[in-house]
């Protein structure tokens, strides 16, 4: 797999004192993907045929609607309506035809001359969390985020000055840890993936157990014998444990 490199908005992210610098750049992205949905780039033909043949992801669908362009996502979810009902009637025939055979014919299902009922219902049901589980915003992140990883790894193993401000961040989130894996084990050689390893997994470590602490701080607050002690830097520390945890940037 060949992946681009951009640097700035790496360098961008690792600027900021975060939890995860890939996910303060997971979160920009989404917010651009949905103004970009809702503005000029759902004009183009290409995007349409694409929004219209996956449309999106719960979360996805939520923060398009969020967004109060009423009109643009009305528009853009009709035709993806239209294109998923022809794709429906289809689907929910092959269904019902293996229904009917299955009632009417014997003969037919011992010679296997009909297709299974039980196997055509269970590849419609794959069928619909297939559709459901499509979103175009997700595969644009997804897309642009292993580029981000490569990026990473990439300024970790070439540049020094990056390297520096690499193991003087906190590591990542568990869920930009295993992609920045994935795509070390895609693009690097072993002995630079277990160099990778031993700068990343320390950070991991040190960071975890930062967390642990700040959390017993917050949590201490809630004691009345306690809530004089000063927070410091474990004010935000849910948050960033959240996030930590899952990848989710809670601003
Ligand atoms: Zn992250
Ligand atoms: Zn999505």
């Amino acid at each position: 797999m060949k992946y681009h490199i951009d640097t700035i908005p790496v360098w961008d992210a690792y600027h900021q004192e975060s939890e995860c610098p890939l996910c303060i750049l997971e979160h920009n992205l989404e917010k651009n993907y949905v103004e970009s949905f809702l503005g000029a780039s759902v004009m183009e033909s290409d995007t349409r045929i694409q929004v219209n043949r996956s449309g999106f992801c719960p979360h996805h669908f939520k923060l398009l609607y969020d967004a109060q362009n009423r009109l643009g996502l009305a528009l853009m979810t009709h035709t993806h309506l239209k294109e998923l009902i022809g794709k429906f009637e289809r689907q929910s025939k092959a269904v019902l035809d293996a229904a009917e055979q299955k009632s009417s014919s014997i003969i037919d299902n011992i010679f296997g001359r009909n297709k299974d009922f039980s196997e055509a219902l269970s590849e419609f049901e794959e069928w619909i969390i297939t559709q459901h589980g499509q979103c175009l915003i997700c595969d644009r992140i997804s897309n642009t985020m292993n580029r981000y990883a490569y990026t990473t790894l990439y300024l970790w193993d070439t540049d020094s000055e990056f390297k520096k401000t690499f193991n003087s961040s906190r590591g990542f989130c568990l869920n930009h840890l295993a992609l920045t894996i994935k795509i070390a084990r895609e693009t690097m050689s072993s002995k630079k993936q277990a160099l990778w390893l031993a700068d990343v997994i320390p950070l991991q470590i040190k960071f975890f157990h930062n967390l642990d602490h700040e959390l017993s701080l917050f949590i201490n607050k809630f004691d009345y014998r306690k809530k004089d002690k000063p927070l410091g830097s474990a004010k935000d520390s849910l948050p960033r444990t959240l996030q930590k945890l899952t990848g989710k940037y809670m601003d």
